[in-house]
């Protein structure tokens, strides 16, 4: 396919916005490595599912990569040690999320020799089954990088009972101001390249595809030189258009093939991955090394030496920031902290908040790059409608749950919000448009737990009641057995003395 039909597909995805990307110049700085801080806060919560449960004491001494979490369920994930020296604190740290509430974590003061633990390395992966793979990366704790961290080894282990004949490779990078994707595909692409195939083989896909937005010139560079000789995986490139990097839409420019609502890519033979998601595999299949460290973009004009770092997990925000010399002394101060990208990252009210795997940005910024002025009110321009990639009606949403008519906004398709902040950005008023999405997302989840909770709790009313019932019935059906053969018997016996008795008159007649 030739970039022209991918420009025509890219047409048909509706909506979308081209922000300015501000990516540059932290995308040209080279890539580099922080070492460990005196004390890293690991969350035992940094993956869609459960929360891991703490498998270390306060007072262990543990060496880097050991496990200190072990998942809970079925979409939880490992959590393991970045750094060597002592646990000293497992209890509540401030999460890296807008509430700036307590999360559940594990505090280990570093000896500052990150020395490793045993590691189960292979020489060569691809002699391996595809489930011992899916095993070494849910032993590694590895989940999807590009933010949305689910565990990679249940993608790749679904490969096994789908049929996957596509592997893509989201290396778009479409957030403006995030280049760690980018700086990752420039510095280490042989090791990317290493880790798709290792997936190929893992999920049993024909062929891979590496879809690169065409803003980052010396990546797609590097990635094809890095896959010269690979028959089966090649680069596209594609439009730098925001949310590219959204699942739906990257497959639908790559493949012109259509997720079916309410679907996911596996009901048509597709798997995505992040492009940070293969290295984390390969390093994981390779040399048995858990997720401890990833890329992180540190951005915004208050940031002194914007860049890409590689952090131990669990490192404070700030700490990054430091190391990256520290905001600038030219600026006014921060207008906003943000984790992640200006269109889907969170705000927090602080940067005393940690890096886990997901987090892929640090933005910094100032009060023009947030822009000027509080929400207005709407004026039914129509615009967050046009820019909407899943054709919803983003005013309409907001004003049920302004009203706070949740149930009437999930009637106006709340659900298929991406959530991707497009209506936000181009709404002239300003209106936090995702901000209520995601507050009414919250609640409908709330209530459909409550719901099930109800639903339950009924469930087992119902049970104890028909136990009841059962236990009573049974009871009476055998008192009445009882009852029954002691009548038996007793009539029984009185027939037996009547015979008796009327023998003895019989043989006393006889006599007489
Ligand atoms: S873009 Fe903003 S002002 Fe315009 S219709 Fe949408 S919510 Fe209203
Ligand atoms: S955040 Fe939701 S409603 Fe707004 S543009 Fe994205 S998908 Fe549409």
């Amino acid at each position: 396919m030739g970039i022209l039909d991918r420009f025509l597909r890219a047409a048909h995805f509706s909506g979308g916005v081209h922000p300015d990307d501000h990516k540059r110049p932290a995308a040209d700085a080279p890539l580099r490595v922080m070492p460990p801080p005196a004390r890293v806060y690991v969350p035992l919560v940094q993956h869609i599912g459960s929360p891991a449960r703490a498998v270390v004491a306060v007072g262990d001494l543990v060496k880097m990569g050991q496990r200190i979490g072990e998942p809970q369920g079925a979409v939880s994930a490992a959590i393991h040690a970045s750094t060597s020296g002592r646990v000293v604190a497992i209890g509540d740290i401030v999460a890296p999320h807008p509430s700036g509430l307590p999360v559940r974590g594990i505090t280990i003061e570093s000896d500052c020799r990150d020395e490793w633990c045993e590691l189960e390395a292979c020489d060569d992966p691809f002699a391996l089954d595809p489930a011992e793979i899916g095993r070494r990366v849910a032993q590694a704790g590895v989940v999807g990088l590009g933010g949305a961290a689910f565990p990679s080894a249940v993608k790749l282990s679904g490969g096994l009972g789908a049929r996957v004949e596509l592997l893509i490779i989201n290396a778009s990078e479409c957030e403006p101001f995030l280049s760690c994707d980018d700086r990752l595909m420039r510095d280490r692409a042989a090791e990317a390249v290493d880790g798709i195939a290792i997936m190929l083989h893992a999920t049993g896909a024909r062929e891979a595809r590496i879809g690169i937005e065409d803003n980052k010139p010396e990546a797609i560079a590097a990635m094809r030189a890095a896959v010269a000789g690979q028959a089966r995986i090649r680069v596209e490139v594609i439009p730098t258009r925001y949310p590219m990097g959204s699942e739906k839409h990257l497959i639908l420019v790559l493949t012109g093939r259509e997720v079916p609502a309410e679907g996911r890519p596996s009901d048509i033979g597709v798997v995505v991955h992040n492009v940070g998601t293969a290295v984390a595999v390969r390093n994981a299949v390779r040399f048995g090394r858990p997720l401890v460290s990833r890329i992180v973009t540190l951005n915004g004009a208050c940031v002194r030496e914007p860049g890409n770092v590689e952090v131990p997990i669990g490192t404070l925000a700030g700490e990054v920031l430091a190391f990256c010399g520290g905001m600038r002394g030219d600026h006014d101060g921060p207008a906003r902290l943000l984790l992640g990208g200006p269109m889907t990252g969170m705000q927090v009210p602080t940067l005393e908040v940690p890096v886990i795997k997901g987090t892929g940005g640090i933005l910094v910024l100032d009060a023009a790059e947030v822009g000027e002025g509080d929400g207005g009110p709407c004026i039914r321009c129509g615009d967050c409608m046009r820019a909407c990639p899943v054709g919803l009606l983003p005013l309409e949403i907001a004003a049920r749950v302004r009203a706070g008519e949740v149930d009437k906004a999930a009637g106006f398709g709340l659900a298929d919000c991406i959530a991707c902040g497009c209506c936000a950005y181009v709404c002239p008023s300003r209106i936090p448009l995702v901000q209520y999405f995601h507050h009414a997302k919250g609640e409908l989840a709330a209530r459909a737990r409550g719901t099930q909770r109800n639903e339950t709790i009924r469930t087992l009313t119902r049970a104890k009641a028909d136990r009841i019932e059962r236990d009573e019935r049974e009871k009476a059906e055998a008192l009445a057995r009882r009852t029954a053969a002691s009548l038996a018997a007793a009539s029984e016996a009185s027939a037996a003395v009547e015979k008796a008795a009327a023998g003895t008159n019989e043989e006393s007649g006889a006599c007489a």
